[in-house]
């Protein structure tokens, strides 16, 4: 598993194993460090209604193919950082997702060779800003406020075929799922995306939400877990 965090003003990349964490030699206790955001992305590319499930709360008709959009990377932040509720929305929801890390530069992937470009896969919150998607009719305000893409914490080499998916609120189970219900898989939303632009190392693409979005208010706390991918978790909090 590897992990991005600060210690003391540094940065440093390492990998985590046994609950302590590797990096340049030195082991760090993983309580004495902050954890970050695993990349910094060029991009974030999200795949809307990539579940049946999600698709029907929502209304919406089902893609014939994958419907993409971009969060901007001031949008990421890191496992334990607030999500800042802003004032022009009142209805922030959260959206967990499997998230792909894209390893090496790609252009054109087949689907077959995608798994050659993926340094591995972490959790995702697809921060939405549901009122306002509503009312502009197309996405990038919703989806753009900073704190809107919570990711990590780790980067780790998955099957992302068949991976339990589960978002919890104060605790509570809200979204439950398996990726075996995508749409459109990984591995094909490498090959549609890189078809379009190219992938640079780190970018990320998120794969879609299940079904059981729902709203976030401040003080709320919430935790994205995947299968072997440990648990992402941020607080809501009011922006002023
Ligand atoms: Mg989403």
């Amino acid at each position: 598993m590897m992990v991005r965090f600060q210690f003391e003003d540094t940065v440093y990349r390492g990998i985590v194993a046994g609950g302590f964490i590797e990096a340049g030699g030195r082991v760090y206790d993983l309580d004495e460090v902050k954890i970050l955001a695993p990349w910094e992305p060029t991009k974030v590319v999200c795949v809307g209604l990539n579940y049946v499930e999600h698709a029907k709360e929502l209304n919406m008709d089902l893609p014939k193919e994958p419907i993409i959009f971009l969060k901007p990377p001031t949008a990421v932040i890191g496992p334990g950082a607030d999500i800042v509720i802003p004032p022009s929305s009142s209805q922030v929801d959260y959206e967990g997702e499997l998230a792909a890390v894209i390893g090496k530069r790609c252009k054109n992937v087949a689907a077959e060779e995608a798994d050659d470009h993926i340094l591995g896969y972490t959790n995702f919150n697809d921060v939405t800003a549901r009122d306002l998607q509503r009312r502009d009719g197309q996405w990038t305000r919703a989806k753009s406020f900073d704190t809107f893409a919570p990711m990590g914490p780790y980067v780790v080499d998955a099957d992302p075929a068949s991976l339990k998916i589960q978002t919890r609120v104060n605790g509570t189970a809200r979204q439950s799922s398996v990726t075996s219900d995508l749409i459109f898989s990984v591995p094909e939303l490498v090959e549609f995306i890189s078809s379009i632009m190219t992938l640079l190392p780190g970018d990320v693409i998120a794969s879609g939400t299940p079904p059981g979005v729902g709203q976030l208010n401040a003080g709320d706390v919430v935790e994205v877990e995947i299968e072997g991918l440990g648990a992402l978790k941020n607080r809501a909090v009011a922006g002023g």
